[in-house]
């Protein structure tokens, strides 16, 4: 529901769909037009659509979701970001994950001159993702909220907080415009 739906107008939709399908198999075992009708109002129909294949196909294999990126890539309307939110959220699996927010931070603090847009640009954001994941799962859910909530709530698209920020001492963007003794003082 979160695929290009801000979290305050999924809310509602979203209690009020797990009341009415509790788990993937309740979604499986249901036609898919109660599923887009359950989705009434929120937009964007394929992700309901793609979510009753991907629960059938889920159910038809047993009934487990997987819990490796790779696995999770592998079903309807899953791609890389949801894939390793799914792996490291809720399986607490080793997965990197770069959603909007977490581009923005890992572009200003090791890359500024990278260009998101490109294909080449997001492909080394997803390696420097990879590269300063920690070594277990557990911490890198911790590392992986973390990410989410600097690009969320200090390094924002509109602003850039950096004397609050807790990873300025490392960051390429505010190494390049502050000269260093003042980056000590400020630290
Ligand atoms: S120091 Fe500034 S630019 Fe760097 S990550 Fe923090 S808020 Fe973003």
């Amino acid at each position: 529901m979160l695929q290009q739906t801000q979290v305050a107008r999924v809310v509602d939709y979203y209690h009020a769909f797990v009341t009415r399908f509790p788990t993937l198999r309740h979604v499986a075992e249901a036609p898919p037009s109660a599923v887009t009708e359950a989705w009434a109002g929120l937009g964007y129909y394929a992700r309901a659509r793609n979510l009753h294949a991907l629960a059938r196909e889920v159910a038809a294999a047993g009934g487990a979701l997987p819990a490796e990126p790779a696995a999770l890539r592998a079903l309807p309307g899953i791609g890389p970001y949801t894939a390793g939110a799914v792996a490291s959220f809720a399986f607490e699996r080793r997965a990197a994950l770069v959603d909007t927010n977490v581009a923005r931070v890992l572009r200003r603090a090791f890359a500024p001159a990278l260009d998101p847009k490109t294909g080449a640009g997001q492909r080394a954001l997803w390696a420097i993702a990879e590269s300063i994941l920690p070594r277990s799962g557990r911490a890198a859910w911790t590392h992986n909220q973390a990410l989410m909530e600097l690009g969320a709530l200090v390094c924002t698209a509109r602003a850039r907080h950096c004397t609050r920020c807790p990873v300025r001492a490392h960051c390429a963007t505010f190494a390049a415009e502050v000269p260093l003794p003042a980056r000590h003082r400020s630290s």
